[in-house]
């Protein structure tokens, strides 16, 4: 199978677990990536090999420097500003004719493409070598549904921003605003927006042509909105999740997304001196950059709360203001020891492995959202953009894990200038302290949590549903091939 992601965290981190699961099952896997993410996942995909796994790399360049990127920048969240985002998909579509030009050379052939959906160019080449185009965009069956319902009975279409409604044929009732769905459905009016809304309708058109889609979640999670996706989908939709879980060792684990070696970072060993599901660990994903204020409101709001936190500080083109206000304010220093900073790259599933973890507040990308169900960690929700106030919704009320910070809209990726101070403080000690309370609201949380923590664990075992689903999806492609072979 010859696999091709999006060359961004998010989705090249599911897809290199997604490339060991299916070569555990002996399957052939070809994994295309560009030389500097390469090196960012080299070494989790080198130890695959080393071990046995049949995993190719097929090493393509990426064009930047054609595409006005800079140099090296060979994955969405190394973008100086997400206004080249348009650029990034120029590039990414340019590794079409070398990929055609290479694949004679791929050994043994392959049989189907996996390709991350946002690659639309991928149809073509599946169509050219005619394979089945199978599509993975690293989202839960959840989205998958209230998306492909929303398109058809289009109903937002209707409603004012901040009007409440209900999503239309979900298995539970759930209540969004427009301005929190996803930009399909909410493009606003600037040029830029509708530019890019361009590339996404185009992405939703040449999906739905996709011979099948692989999931990253699991049966016990979602059964209901799996079910039902299911049907829209004639049975091609195969959970073969939780991803994460293929990462059995504590370096897989650390170097998942980065290739230094951080399973002794330090705040691994501060966690070591802390209580028991004490701490709660702050993160908002590889592409969320908060403006100042937002960010100190959430650094203020977790040092308001009095448990001990660790708190991921990303990069982004007002980094020095933050670390500005970080040294004059002197957080930092009043921390001393009852929190810690992680600036730049956490290794995220390790910290929330660790018994010290009581609680992860969330951005609900979905591989957080999943990794964090996996860790059996309540939540704190703070939804951005994309999909994410779905995640949410599914944390908080279908999982029943999780709890809201009180985001109100989703913001545009592109603008950097974000939408005002959205959460304040209070709203993030208050949940902080909802969630690590012992009150029984608190304590049912937990054990919801402790269940799919334990559903998790079973599921890629032999006779899990999601091993199950893997073994079926490998025969239907097996099928679909010796067809066509006598045909
Ligand atoms: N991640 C990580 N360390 C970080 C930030 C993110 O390991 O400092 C990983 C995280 O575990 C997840 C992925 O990056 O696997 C982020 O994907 P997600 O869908 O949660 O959010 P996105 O970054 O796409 O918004």
């Amino acid at each position: 199978m010859l696999i091709i992601p999006l060359m961004c965290p998010g989705h090249l981190i599911p897809m290199v677990d997604m490339a060991k699961l299916l070569a555990q099952q002996s399957v052939t896997v070809t994994i295309v990536i560009t030389p500097r993410n390469a090196e960012r996942y080299g070494s989790v995909l080198d130890r695959a090999i080393a071990s046995g796994l049949p995993i190719h790399i097929f090493q393509l360049r990426f064009p930047t420097t054609e595409n006005g990127l800079p140099n090296g920048c060979e994955s969405i969240d190394d973008l100086p500003t997400f206004s080249l985002a348009k650029n990034f998909y120029g590039a990414s579509a340019m590794l079409q004719k070398p990929l055609e030009d290479g694949f004679n050379e791929l050994k043994p052939r392959p049989s189907c493409i996996i390709s991350d959906k946002h690659l639309s160019w991928t149809a073509d080449v599946a169509e050219k070598f005619q394979l089945p185009w199978v599509i993975f965009d690293g989202m839960s069956c959840f989205t998958q549904l209230a998306t492909h319902n929303l398109c058809v009975s289009k109903v937002h279409e209707h409603m004012a921003e901040s009007e409440p409604f209900v999503l239309p044929g979900l298995p539970d009732k759930i209540t969004m605003t427009k301005s929190q769905l996803p930009l399909l459905f909410n493009s606003g009016n600037s040029a830029r927006g509708k530019e890019l809304n361009s590339i996404r309708e185009k992405i939703r058109a040449t999906e739905l042509g996709a011979y099948g889609i692989i999931i990253n979640s699991f049966e016990e999670l979602e059964k209901r909105y799996i079910d039902e996706y299911r049907k829209i989908k004639q049975g091609r939709v195969w959970c073969i999740g939780p991803f994460s879980n293929s990462n059995e060792n504590d370096l897989d684990k650390a170097q998942r997304g980065s290739n230094e070696p951080i399973n002794n970072h330090y705040c691994l060993k501060w966690l070591d001196s802390q209580h028991k599901s004490s701490v709660i660990y702050a993160c908002l994903g590889s592409l969320t950059r908060l403006t100042p204020p937002q960010f100190i409101e959430l650094a203020l709001g977790l040092e308001d709360s009095k448990i001990p936190f660790i708190l991921v500080v990303k990069g982004g083109s007002r980094t020095d203001e933050i670390e500005k206000w970080l040294v004059e304010d002197g957080y930092e220093n009043r921390l001393k020891g009852r929190g810690v900073l992680v600036r730049g790259w956490a290794p995220q599933v390790l910290i929330l492995s660790h018994s010290a973890v009581g609680a992860f507040l969330t951005h609900c990308g979905w591989n957080s959202t999943i990794e964090g169900i996996c860790a059996g960690l309540p939540m704190i929700t703070w939804p951005q953009f994309a999909e994410q106030f779905y995640n949410e919704r599914l944390a908080v009320q279908v999982a029943g894990t999780g709890v809201e910070v009180g985001a109100k809209r989703a913001m545009q990726l592109e603008d950097e200038d974000g939408v005002g101070i959205q959460v304040k403080r209070d709203d993030v000690c208050n949940a902080a302290t909802r969630v690590i309370s012992e009150g029984p609201e608190a304590e049912t949380r937990r054990e919801k949590a402790k269940y799919f923590k334990e559903m998790a664990e079973k599921v890629l075992e032999e006779g899990g549903s999601s091993q199950l689903n893997l073994k079926l999806f490998i025969q239907d492609i097996m099928l679909h091939t010796n067809k066509g072979i006598a045909g």
